[in-house]
């Protein structure tokens, strides 16, 4: 299926892009996108995407840390950012970018002949993932010699496969400069594991076995100090910070380690922050021939990654009347319903405000215009589903279990937790004909649950036909998981495949 290749793409996703911006480097080594070919759509090598979605997602461990990269990437393909709080100001082929809370972004491509009220077409999926967050009080008095950090789950973490890992931090520190008084946030991630969630040994018996409270069983320890038996030594070398500042609520050892990370000198300055814990073993790529890939957080940044990759492989001479748009949202894990998840008034803002740009005197901005536009375009939700698990076959319906290293599944449920319906479906078939995919198709038996995607939030929001797909997976919410080696590309290849020929399938769903 998916090993046609052009070289000339296979030549360029492998010449590797130099660092993306000016200041941090950026370790991800992304493959450059297609050039603007005059002719056909160039096609994807999906084995071209295996190594740089592991290096991504190892070098990424953090909602903020993906944001940051993807964004950095776009621009270092032309991609403009446009602040919310300014008025924007679009040009037809112009390529730009908005970001919320910088824990959600959305990216969009402006075609040469877009007229207001043509249609968009959208991939979006989550970013966020099961994660510990830190409490807002994380500091914990010693306990028997160990010092531990206080986190609360983010969804459903912290679950069984949270034991005996080796954790590190990361996330974002808000930092007050004194001088000028702006408040500033920095990115932070150790590059060493400085948390563990210790097992009870089975030699305990019952105590071991479980089922264990998350508040007072799963504390993490992140250090040890003894000197409660050593009275007459220091109690500790770690300073104390003054009363009524956030680092006096914060472990001392991990405003000291987090300071000199981010070259903060007074550590009063730090305003408040939002680190979680994550697992530090890298993505690599395993199985005797390298053809799966083993890491963390594979949901959903498996899609967001795919989706991104796609937007910029897609030549801008395809779709040309078109805006190609990317979304990629916070908090799907909790329900989407904050201002950067999938249930806000993010992704209709950023279409009512192209909209407005574009319109003209003859075509005056409005529900018309509006309505006209949702009409035309076409959402594919993606959000990874389940890969057919060979232990457990039963558990699957028959006819509706992906396979790994095949390509993207189409999430159908028959109750509403997904959008598909037979013309979505029609319509995403069309795509993998053009672009030479394999479909494949996902359901869940009628005596299981049906997970949910940020699909009929937002298509029910905004009005839009949509369809729910998955890259598949294994796994899903463990601490590691498992997807193959292709499935990267093989959702870059789907989903630029969209991009490139949604004006044409279009066109043959009118009617629709
Ligand atoms: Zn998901």
């Amino acid at each position: 299926m998916a090993k046609k290749s052009i070289m000339g793409l296979r030549e360029a996703a492998m010449a590797y892009r130099p660092s993306a911006s000016g200041h941090l480097p950026d370790p991800v080594q992304h493959p450059s996108p297609a050039p603007s070919p005059a002719a056909a759509p160039t096609s994807v090598n999906p084995d071209d995407y295996s190594k740089p979605y592991c290096e991504f997602m190892t070098a990424n461990p953090t909602i903020f840390h993906a944001v940051d990269s993807f964004t950095k990437q776009l621009e270092s393909q032309g991609y403009k950012r446009l602040p919310e709080r300014d008025t924007w100001k679009l040009e037809r082929g112009g390529k730009y970018y908005t970001t919320r809370n910088a824990s959600a972004f959305i990216a969009f491509a402006v075609g040469a002949d877009y007229q207001a009220g043509n249609g968009m077409a959208i991939v979006a999926g989550h970013i966020d993932a099961l994660t510990a967050k830190l409490k807002p009080v994380s500091k914990l008095p010693t306990k028997a010699g160990f010092v531990q950090l206080g986190v609360a789950p983010y969804a459903g973490a912290l679950n069984e496969t949270w034991w005996d890992r080796d954790l590190s931090i990361g996330g974002r520190v808000l930092v007050r400069d004194p001088a000028t008084g702006k408040v500033e946030s920095k990115l932070v991630k150790l590059d060493w594991p400085i948390a563990r969630i210790p097992t009870l040994a089975p030699h305990f018996g019952a105590p071991s076995q479980g089922p264990f409270n998350k508040e007072t069983q799963m504390v993490p320890v992140v250090g040890i100090d003894n000197s409660d038996l050593f009275a007459q030594q220091t109690p500790t070398s770690t300073p104390s910070y003054a009363p009524g500042t956030f680092a006096a609520t914060q472990p001392s050892k991990l405003v000291k380690v987090i300071s000199k990370e981010l070259n903060i000198t007074d550590p009063s300055t730090i305003l408040n922050w939002e680190l979680e814990l994550y697992d530090s073993q890298p993505a690599q790529l395993g199985g005797l021939e390298k053809d799966l890939i083993f890491a963390g957080r594979i949901d959903d940044k498996l899609c967001c990654y795919a989706a991104q990759e796609a937007l910029l492989a897609s030549p801008s001479n395809t779709s040309p009347s078109s805006i190609k748009m990317v979304g990629m949202f916070d908090d799907e894990e909790i329900g989407s319903l904050l201002r950067q998840g999938a249930r806000s008034n993010f992704m209709s803002s950023v279409m009512e405000r192209i909209t407005e740009t574009f319109a003209t005197p003859s075509n005056t901005y409005g529900p018309n215009l509006l309505a006209q536009t949702v009409a035309n375009s076409f959402f594919v939700s993606s959000d990874v589903i389940h890969a057919v698990n060979p232990n457990f076959l039963n558990v699957y319906l028959e006819n509706h279990a992906p396979r790994l290293n095949v390509g993207v599944a189409v999430s159908a449920d028959s109750n509403g937790h997904m959008t598909t319906d037979s013309v979505s479906h029609a319509f995403i078939k069309r795509v993998a004909e053009k672009c030479g995919s394999t479909l494949q198709v996902f359901q869940i038996r009628n005596d299981s649950r049906s997970g949910g995607t940020i699909g009929p939030m937002t298509s029910s929001r905004i009005g839009m036909r949509a369809i729910d797909v998955g890259i598949p997976q294994l796994s899903m919410h463990s601490i590691r998981a498992t997807t193959g080696s292709q499935d990267p590309g093989l959702g870059v290849k789907l989903f630029k495949g969209f991009f490139d020929y949604f004006e044409e399938i279009d066109r043959e769903f009118v009617d629709f």
